[in-house]
């Protein structure tokens, strides 16, 4: 069993890809650090990898708000047109057959 002294020597990582600007999460408008995403940054992006909030890299940078405002508003028109589509959808007949 591990001594507290060694408990106390446990360190947080701080950064992550949820605060990576880099970071394109599957669902902006609830991510957290479970979510999953890709990474874009220029020279990862070609490897399509599938990252989670919670991961990291040390090309690591941090998001701006004026890039979080900019994920969010995209999100809520994605999910706005959703929302339109699925009411049309729902006025048809069987539609959900
Ligand atoms: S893998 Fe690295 S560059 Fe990509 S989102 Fe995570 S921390 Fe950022």
């Amino acid at each position: 069993m591990e001594s507290n002294k060694e408990i106390k020597n446990i360190s947080w990582q701080g950064a992550n890809c949820l605060s990576c600007k880099y970071f394109v999460p599957n669902d902006p408008l609830n991510a957290d650090i479970l979510e999953r995403g890709k990474c874009a940054h220029p020279s990862l992006v070609k490897f399509n990898l599938v990252v989670s909030g919670r991961d990291w890299c040390n090309l690591y940078q941090e998001i701006s708000e004026k890039r979080i405002d900019k994920l969010v508003n995209e999100a809520h028109k994605k999910d706005d047109e959703q929302q339109k589509n699925l009411i049309e959808e729902s006025k048809k007949p069987n539609a959900f057959d």
